[in-house]
């Protein structure tokens, strides 16, 4: 199999790093950025302490904090907008997966022509877009290091998904200490996602002996940190190793794929706006048991990596071990069952199964997928999950 292989030019780690940002920009050339936020980071200040930075490089910037939790097109178009009225030449993400896609996707519209939905799917931007340096508050999405985003078409209620080297930061600013303010809902709806993208990255019919080590690493790290991290929001360890995580799960799994999990995510966020963590947490255990029989040997790797049975326990028990570990981890995590998610009303939920059935099968991710679903499968797990 042919098997390409992208990453940010630059990637900085460790605590502090994100403090690098007038260096890097300084070293691209930007003379005025458009920063891209959402309203929180604005409120709790974290804000003022990069506009700081950038006094000190002098670079000047213009404001952009309208971006939603899963943003949409509108959130885009507006964002581009203040890019041109400020003649901004980079853009700075700040913030979670939703900021740094929105930015993702402006960059883009700088230098090609919109829709932005000419982009949906795999490898369709022609041009490289305008400079981007990002910098995660969340661990976490590994939207950092990715070159895909994420956005909510309005007039179609989709989320698309898009794929294109050219969606890639040129720099990432990987900071755990941006992350020690998540609340414990949060940190568990991001850790759980990090681990799907770990599962998945390694489960996927695309994974590569070069994603494989990432993957597993990612695994690792979350069985080690996520349910301290919970726990003990300033515990800076935990933190560390899951800002570690998501930047590794999200190597991984933007070089191999993600598959059924994101594939039935997506509409759930798209119909319901259940956020994309929590969406993801719902399913992983449900999607998990399906899909056990198409990888039961990378499956039990998993299970074994995790520490959830002896390293010397036949492919049966561990991959019974793995389905129960993470129903036990959501659990842990006080992860609700679909049903239980704000805003999942059953009736609505009835009505538009089957065009969420065919919107996971049309976004692709479910045709990686070890095991993979018909639309009649699909709609089973959606209801299994519920
Ligand atoms: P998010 O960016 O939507 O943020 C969720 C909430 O958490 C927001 O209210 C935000 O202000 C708040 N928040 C962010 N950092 C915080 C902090 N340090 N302390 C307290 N609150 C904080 O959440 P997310 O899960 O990081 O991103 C979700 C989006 O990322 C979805 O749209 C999803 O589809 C996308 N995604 C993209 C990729 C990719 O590779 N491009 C991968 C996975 C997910």
């Amino acid at each position: 199999m042919i098997a390409q292989f992208n990453v940010p030019a630059t990637i900085i780690t460790g605590a502090g790093a994100s403090r690098e940002l007038g260096t890097q920009l300084a070293r691209l050339g930007a003379r005025r950025i458009l920063l891209v936020t959402d309203a929180f980071m604005v409120s709790s200040g974290v804000v003022d302490r990069f506009v700081r930075l950038l006094d000190e490089a002098k670079i000047e910037f213009a404001l952009f904090a309208g971006v939603q939790p899963d943003p949409t097109d509108a959130n885009v178009g507006a964002g581009l907008k203040e890019y041109v009225s400020h003649r901004c030449d980079a853009i700075v993400a700040l913030g979670g997966g939703s900021p740094i896609d929105a930015a993702k996707a402006i960059a883009v519209l700088v230098n090609n022509p919109e829709p932005l939905s000419l982009y949906q799917g795999y490898h369709k931007v022609p041009r490289a877009g305008a400079p981007l340096v990002v910098i995660p508050t969340t661990a976490g999405t590994g939207s950092e290091v990715t070159k895909v985003a994420v956005i909510t078409d309005t007039t179609r209620d989709v989320k698309m998904m898009m794929l294109d080297r050219h969606f890639l930061p040129t720099v990432a600013l990987v900071d755990f200490e941006l992350t020690l303010s998540m609340p414990q809902a949060l940190t568990a709806h991001v850790g759980v996602d990090t681990l799907t993208h770990g599962i998945e990255a390694y489960v996927s019919s695309k994974a590569t002996p070069l994603t494989d080590p990432l993957a597993l690493t990612c695994i690792r790290l979350v069985a080690e940190h996520l349910e301290t991290a919970w726990r003990e929001p300033a515990n800076r360890a935990a933190r560390e190793g899951m800002m570690l995580a998501a930047t590794l799960g999200g190597l991984a799994f933007a070089n191999s794929s993600v598959a059924l999990v994101h594939g039935m995510s997506r509409p759930i966020g798209a119909m319901f706006h259940v956020p994309h963590g929590l969406s993801n947490a719902v399913l992983l255990p449900t999607v998990t048991r399906f899909s056990l029989a198409g990888a039961p040997e990378r499956y039990a790797t998993v299970a074994k990596t995790m520490k959830l049975c002896p390293i010397d326990a036949d492919t049966e028990a561990a991959t019974e071990a793995l389905v129960r570990g993470l129903v036990e981890l959501n659990s842990q995590l006080q992860v609700p069952a679909l049903g239980g998610c704000r805003g999942v009303e059953r009736a609505k939920f009835d009505a538009v199964v089957e065009k969420m059935a065919a919107d996971a099968l049309a976004s692709g991710s479910p045709q990686n997928n070890p095991r993979v679903p018909n639309s009649g499968e699909i709609i089973s797990l959606y209801q299994a999950a519920w």
